[in-house]
């Protein structure tokens, strides 16, 4: 099937590369005219595992390509999906619209025959909605534009894995005459005949179901990291109470890290979208507990920076502190509303001398905050460190050898933000290792 992808971010260049790599013939458009160019050279221009092999496979078999050109888009296919940012409106809780808003605008009125817009961006729920009015008024007369809403659920750092073979696939249609299950059965004809769940609902139903995934997440974490600050002041261990309440089938164990708390370009925009849109329905009370998982969220990072200080006899100012890690977590190059970064950049207003290393993300940690001190290796970053501060759980850092590492640092003082490290192995090595929840 031919079909385009609006917006080659990390949803849409993976979801664009996928599609092809599923059979099908793909055009993405993006307004960024660096990306595109990236994207046409064979580079995916973030990190994301896979990607770079399927994107060069399907430039090179001639079933991807790339554009910044909304006309050819519009020639090019009868259906397109819509993957363009989402984030927080500025000064406000709610979810930016204006760039879904901006690809109607640009591309119904260059279409003619018959279109579907299948949209994946995570959006207010009544968006769609918005959009087949909008598209309505904007169709040429004889053209007929179907809107219906798929959203997406992949990973960063599983992006491929998630795209090629989801868990599932929701798509919201329009009551009435709708096109959009037939096109979308043929779409993802594969994975349905490899026994995904496909779950048709209406386009409200699938909006609610992204941002409810997200919240329910975000909740699951906020709630094990309220029972750490509670463990930490009983004297009790959070990672054993998780695996023991993980094991109730139906609390499960993931998501059940305590640690420094989630962030990125989702979770936390999608929860405060999500009881913005509440309030804008009526219905504010039902998500102000949302208010209270993204409070506890962001005292983890503050209480991050108050662990270093106590660690470090009560003030860094002067210190040498490295922050090992400034993606938002591991596998990604991601920063946005890294708690990693946020941490970071909180050191060095205290005072500290802040040396950062992630193995993906420097560049975009650089260019946020530029004047921190970026290190070119785990080692490089944790030679002369008076704390070392692990704050996103790269596999690298797990690993680190806390013999060979004492032997660079200036004071055998981690906080593993993430407790993911083995406790043992640091305090054999004479490490006096501090976890968030745990009086070890
Ligand atoms: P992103 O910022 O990486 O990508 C958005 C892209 O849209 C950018 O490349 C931008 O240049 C482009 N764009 C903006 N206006 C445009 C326009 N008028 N026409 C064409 N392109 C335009 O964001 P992302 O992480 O890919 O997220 C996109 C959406 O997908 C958001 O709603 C997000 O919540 C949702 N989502 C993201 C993920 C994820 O893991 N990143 C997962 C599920 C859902």
């Amino acid at each position: 099937m031919r079909m385009t992808v609006i917006g080659t971010g990390y949803l849409g260049a993976t979801h664009a590369a996928c599609m092809a790599e599923l059979g099908h013939e793909v055009l993405g458009v993006d307004v960024d005219q660096d990306k595109i160019d990236s994207l046409r050279s064979g580079e995916v221009p973030f990190f994301e595992p896979g990607l770079p092999e399927v994107l060069a496979r399907n430039l090179g078999n001639g079933r991807l390509d790339f554009t910044t050109d909304y006309q050819t888009v519009a020639e090019f296919a009868h259906v397109h999906f819509l993957g363009v940012g989402t984030p927080q409106l500025r000064g406000t809780y709610a979810a930016d619209v204006s760039y879904v808003r901006a690809v109607i605008e640009n591309l119904v009125p260059k279409l003619s025959g018959e279109h579907l817009i299948l949209g994946k961006s995570t959006v207010p729920v009544g968006t769609a909605e918005e959009m087949q009015q909008l598209a309505d008024e904007l169709s040429p007369a004889g053209t007929t534009v179907e809107i219906a809403w798929n959203p997406e659920f992949l990973r960063e750092g599983y992006a491929v894995k998630d795209t090629i073979t989801p868990d599932r696939i929701v798509l919201g249609v329009r009551k009435g005459d709708s096109r959009a299950e037939e096109v979308a059965r043929e779409v993802y004809a594969t994975a349905i005949g490899a026994g995904t769940p496909f779950l048709v609902t209406d386009l409200a139903t699938s909006e609610l179901v992204k941002v409810s995934a997200n919240a329910f997440l975000a909740t699951k974490i906020s709630f094990i990291n309220a029972v750490s600050e509670v463990c930490e002041a009983a004297g009790a261990d959070v990672t054993q109470l998780a695996d023991a309440i993980g094991m109730d089938e139906r609390i499960g164990r993931k998501f059940l890290g305590a640690g420094l708390g989630f962030g990125g370009g989702c979770l936390p925009k999608d929860i405060r979208a999500f009881m913005a849109r509440a309030g804008e329905l009526g219905a504010d009370q039902a998500m102000t507990f949302l208010r209270e998982v993204d409070a506890i969220n962001m005292r983890r990072r503050d209480h991050l920076v108050q662990l270093a200080k106590h660690v470090c006899g009560g003030s860094v100012l002067g210190k040498n502190v490295t922050v090992l890690g400034a993606a938002f977590k591991p596998n990604s190059d991601d920063v946005r509303d890294s708690p990693a970064l946020s941490v970071a950049g909180s050191l060095s207003l205290a005072g500290a001398d802040t040396t950062v290393y992630d193995p993906e993300a420097m560049d975009n940690a650089r260019r946020i905050f530029p004047t921190l001190t970026y290190a070119q290796s785990t080692e490089e970053a944790v030679r002369g460190a008076d704390l070392v501060i692990l704050a996103t759980e790269w596999q690298e850092f797990r690993g680190i050898d806390p013999v060979r590492a004492g032997e660079l640092v200036a004071a055998k003082r981690i906080i593993d933000g993430r407790n993911v490290l083995p406790v043992g192995a640091w305090q054999d090595a004479g490490w006096e290792l501090v976890a968030m929840g745990r009086s070890l």
